[in-house]
This record gives C-alpha cells, sequence and structure tokens, in this order.
C-alpha cells in the first residue's frame, strides 16, 4: 500500500531552482526507485479502475511519465496536453499566466470528443493554471474532464483550491506545505 513517508524519501527537493526563492520538488528519483514507481502507480490505478474514466489527458513532461503506465494498466486511450508549438495537425491552444509572462499548453482537436470522461494527469500542482488551461481546451473539445490527479500538491499556492472551485474534482497523493 502506499507508503507516503517512503515516497517522501526518494524525492529530493532542490532549493532556488529554476529560480532563486523557489523549492523545485525533483521527482526523477522515484524513476530511478522501482518500489516507488510502482507504489504510486498502483495507487493511481486503484483509483481508477473499474470507473467512468475513459482517456487520460497527460500534460507536457512529467506528466506523460505517468500516465502512459495508467494508460497501459487501465487499457484505456493516453492523449496529450503539450507545449504549444509541439503538436502536428490542427490543434487548439489556451494560455494562461504565469508569475511573469504567459505560457500556453495545445492539444490536437481530434484527441477528445464528446461523451469522453477525461483524467487530466501531471506531476505536480502548484498554482493549478496549467491544469486550468487543459481542462478548458478538453471541455471546449466537447468532453467531460472526471477529476484532475497529480502525485504532488502545493497547497500553499492554492492551484488545487481553484481547479475545485472550477467543478473539478481534485486527487494527489502528496503534499508539500
Ligand atoms: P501550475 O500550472 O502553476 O499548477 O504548475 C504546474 C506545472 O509546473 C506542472 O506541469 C509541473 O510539472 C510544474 N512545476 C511547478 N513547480 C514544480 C516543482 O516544484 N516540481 C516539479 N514540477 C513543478
Amino acid at each position: 500500500s502506499f507508503d507516503e513517508c517512503y515516497i517522501k524519501s526518494v524525492m529530493r527537493t532542490i532549493p532556488d531552482w529554476p529560480e532563486p526563492g523557489v523549492m523545485f520538488r525533483d521527482i526523477t528519483p522515484l524513476f530511478k526507485d522501482p518500489k516507488a514507481l510502482r507504489m504510486i502507480a498502483d495507487s493511481f490505478i486503484q483509483r481508477y479502475i473499474d470507473t467512468e474514466v475513459t482517456h487520460i489527458a497527460s500534460i507536457d513532461a512529467r506528466g506523460f511519465l505517468f500516465g502512459s503506465i495508467m494508460a497501459y494498466q487501465l487499457n484505456i486511450p493516453l492523449v496529450l496536453v503539450r507545449k504549444k508549438g509541439k503538436l502536428p495537425g490542427k490543434t487548439i491552444h489556451r494560455e494562461y499566466a504565469l508569475e511573469y509572462g504567459t505560457a500556453a499548453v495545445e492539444m490536437q482537436v481530434d484527441a477528445v470528443s464528446k461523451g469522453d470522461k477525461v483524467l487530466i494527469f501531471d506531476d505536480l500542482i502548484a498554482t493549478g493554471g496549467t491544469i486550468l488551461a487543459a481542462s478548458t481546451i478538453i471541455k471546449e473539445l466537447g468532453a467531460e474532464v472526471y477529476e484532475a490527479a497529480a502525485l504532488i500538491d502545493l497547497p500553499d499556492l492554492k492551484g488545487s483550491e481553484l481547479i475545485q472551485q472550477a467543478g473539478i474534482p481534485v486527487y494527489t497523493l502528496l503534499a508539500y506545505e
């Protein structure tokens, strides 16, 4: 079963990266530790197996790592939410505010459609901007957002609260205050 202490012991925090004042939660050690990775994957699979979820929408780039494991185990389609300019063909993008400037995420227009119940998946929720932009696109394509899931929540930044206020349930396995 899920052991929060064990996962936190494998995780790494890099102070002042990518800029001064930021405590960057580095998940890369989890991928070097099969026990940790399996524990995380199994927890998410437990939650979403035998649910109505029809698609995993995983977010560029660390969301892809978990998203593909989930899609394989749940045997459902994986679709990509990428940073703008990476996807070929007909796409739709939405911008969102960063502390300084803006960013944009993008999906292919045929990724999801009406009737789909989409689970959005990323590694970490900070301000919630990325997941909210992804959910806007998914809804504009006519699909429903089932839930937003991430390994880590940073509750002080209130992103998960904001996502829930937008009517989207949020599920995370770890929090860093
Ligand atoms: P948000 O849009 O502010 O919620 O930021 C979430 C996005 O930024 C996710 O795609 C994360 O991968 C990335 N991110 C922000 N802070 C961290 C961190 O401390 N560790 C890893 N990823 C982070």
